[in-house]
């Protein structure tokens, strides 16, 4: 059973930098954003939505950022929907209050 050698290094959690403030972590530290079909950004909460997706950190200050043409530069588009930032927002409100407790 040579194949679950493999395995354990795929365990590690692949790298992802946030747009606003370039740091880095896990892939479940940061928030996904993406541009869905309809060429809107959309919040992947499931992080499973296809194509070009972007990372952000979960708090305010990375939003307000990132607000400022950074994810649309990372996105490599324009963010028509300006519902997206209050989407965002409640995202990262409640993951903050699942956090504290
Ligand atoms: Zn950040």
């Amino acid at each position: 059973m040579t194949f679950l050698k493999t395995r354990n290094k795929s365990d590690k959690q692949p790298q992802r930098s946030c747009v606003a403030c370039r740091l880095r972590g896990n892939k479940d530290d940061f928030i996904r954003l993406v541009i869905d079909s309809n060429g809107d950004a959309v919040v992947d909460v499931a992080k499973k939505l296809p194509g070009r997706g972007a990372y952000i950190c979960p708090n305010l200050e990375c939003l307000k950022r990132s607000q400022k043409g950074r994810l649309a530069g990372a996105l490599k588009s324009t963010i028509k929907n300006a519902d997206l930032w209050d989407k965002l927002e409640a995202v990262i409100i409640e993951r903050s209050n699942a956090v504290e407790r």
